[in-house]
């Protein structure tokens, strides 16, 4: 097993000098050094062909011993340092002091074909960061975590990527409803990949401490190394001042937060778009790249409902329900320019952009449900389409990926027939009132007449909705069902999911038991739409 080693992290960032694995406060330090936990029999359960390929191995690498051992934290390879982050957060509104990678190792760089991947094992044991936890994963939460990056990456949605998924042997104790009773379950380590693993919260922590000095080491870092187009844009503005402090000035702070404020509003949207429903958008869950990142009790709508959140935490307030997701990144946001101000020391350039993203959020959203419903010009009226639509889906329980996509069937010359079109979305057929069905049958209508004033032709109409609804994603029973196959040492409907959301977006008639309706026995389970951060 070859791997291009690189540690760009480690040698340009500050560590902590304390190596000794204890819990603890680490302060003017990006990281700890820490040795993943050895772990009791660990097993592969599933390699992903194409990211051993992204990083320059094969599949023969993957069934070696040192695969095995790497990949689960039983060997540390020669001239690598594991490493654990420091980062604070903002959960559920609130800051919460330190968090950091309780459970997450780095272990590494690698390059190939001239990208940079970080490494990372989730579930690999304790860090000074741990906090009261035991820093592994149990199978369940894994499962969902490897199917679903992948999932989100075929998707065309940013994401981080997942290589393997592995038990450890041992057993972890959680208390999945945190109802007081305890269970053990199989313990699994998940490797993943990422250009960076960096937060929102890795900035948060050193403003919230006023350790500038840090802040603005670890800031530059990131401009230097995933927004290095910033620094020749300000520079050559700047030619009046010294080269040193043209390479990155304050003009590039802000312009770095609006890349970061633009990469975030483009995956959320992308989240609207597929009904996905991250469930804990805390600032340390929010990717300074923008990708979707930290897959806990995450789901898919399935009937549509913007009130809709699987996890059970947030079962109160609702925090983070889909319909408000573009709403909660603005916020979050909020909080990435309060940690970068202390670098600018001026709120107007940030609020520019703050307020750029209010209104982008609009426009992108309307943009992206235009796209949905195949509309390739744009119209002053289709935000009270797009309007009338959702209330309409609201109206009964409608599935909202069977809808979408078989919109694509829609018969623009008889509009009332279009119910039939749609009508396997519909949950409970008996719950269509007359009422419902007129209702609906006005929206066939006024979506028929916008067609026809839409200069593009039905076929490509077709093709275009067919690329952006997807017709499989991986529902909350689907990540259930493989995972209590797992848990019984079965794992062909891992690989079966695995295969089958490579091609989100295609007709895959093998598999059109996939593209069905939610059922009955998932609605009120357990894993199916109730998750909790019990992981
Ligand atoms: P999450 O919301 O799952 O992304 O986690 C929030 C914080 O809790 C992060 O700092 C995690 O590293 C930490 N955490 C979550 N689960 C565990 C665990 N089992 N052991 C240690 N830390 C954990
Ligand atoms: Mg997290």
């Amino acid at each position: 097993m070859k791997l291009n080693i690189n540690n760009t992290f480690t040698s340009q960032l500050p560590a902590d000098p304390i190596t000794e694995n204890s819990r603890r406060q680490v302060t003017k330090a990006c990281y700890s050094y820490v040795t993943p936990k050895q772990t009791a029999k660990p097993e592969l359960i599933h390699v992903s062909p194409e990211l051993l390929e992204t990083i320059g191995l094969t599949n023969q690498d993957a069934k070696s011993k040192t695969f095995l051992n790497v990949f689960t934290g039983n060997t540390v390879l020669e001239n690598t340092t594991p490493y654990a982050m420091c980062y604070g957060g903002h959960q559920f509104g609130h800051w919460a002091g330190q968090l950091g990678d309780g459970r997450a190792i780095n272990l590494f760089e690698v390059e190939h074909d001239n990208v940079n991947w970080k490494v990372q094992l989730k579930g690999a044991g304790a860090t000074p960061y741990s906090r009261t936890a035991d820093g592994l994963a149990v199978l369940r939460s894994s499962v969902r975590e490897y199917l679903c990056s992948e999932a989100m990456y075929h998707l065309g949605i940013p994401t981080t990527r997942a290589l393997s998924l592995a038990l450890s042997g041992d057993q972890v104790l959680r208390d999945v409803l945190y109802n007081g009773n305890p269970d053990y379950e199989k313990g699994a380590i998940v490797s993943r990949l990422a250009p960076s693993f960096l937060r929102f919260g890795s900035f948060e922590i050193f403003a919230s401490r006023q350790d500038t000095a840090t802040l603005k080491t670890v800031v530059d870092y990131t401009i230097k190394t995933h927004y290095p187009h910033l620094i020749a844009t300000s520079a050559s503005k700047n030619t009046a001042t010294s080269h040193q402090e043209a390479e990155i000035n304050k003009q590039t702070y802000v312009q770095f937060f609006n890349d970061v404020a633009t990469r975030s509003l483009e995956m959320v949207i992308h989240w609207q778009r597929v009904g996905f429903v991250h469930g804990v958008m805390n600032t340390d869950n929010m990717s300074i790249l923008g990708l979707t990142i930290d897959y806990g009790p995450y789901g898919w709508l399935e009937g549509y409902e913007p009130g809709w959140t699987p996890n059970t935490t947030d079962s109160q307030h609702k925090r983070y329900q889909f319909g408000t997701q573009p709403d909660i990144v603005q916020w979050n946001l909020y909080q990435l320019a309060n940690a970068l101000y202390p670098l600018i020391e001026e709120a107007e350039g940030l609020e520019a952009v703050l307020a750029n993203y209010a209104t982008q959020k609009d426009i992108q959203y309307l943009q992206m449900m235009r796209s949905k419903l195949g509309l390739s010009n744009q119209e002053q009226l289709d935000a009270n389409l797009i309007q009338e639509l959702e209330d309409c889906l609201q109206l009964t329980e409608t599935d909202m990926t069977i809808f979408f996509r078989n919109l694509a069937l829609f018969n623009t010359t008889t509009p009332s027939q279009n119910l039939v079109v749609v009508k396997d979305a519909f949950y409970n057929l008996k719950e269509v009132s007359e009422a419902i069905k007129t209702r609906w049958n006005l929206w066939f209508e006024s979506y028929a007449e916008r067609l026809q004033r839409d200069p593009i032709s039905a076929e490509a109409r077709i093709k275009n909705m067919n690329s952006v609804n997807p017709k499989y994603v991986l529902r909350n029973y689907m990540a259930q069902l493989a995972i209590d196959d797992a848990d019984k040492g079965d794992y062909r409907l891992i690989e079966e999911l695995f295969n089958l959301l490579k091609h989100p977006y295609a007709e895959q008639p093998k598999h059109e038991k996939w593209f069905a309706k939610r059922p009955e026995w998932a609605r009120n389970k357990v894993g199916c739409s109730m998750l909790s951060c019990s992981s």
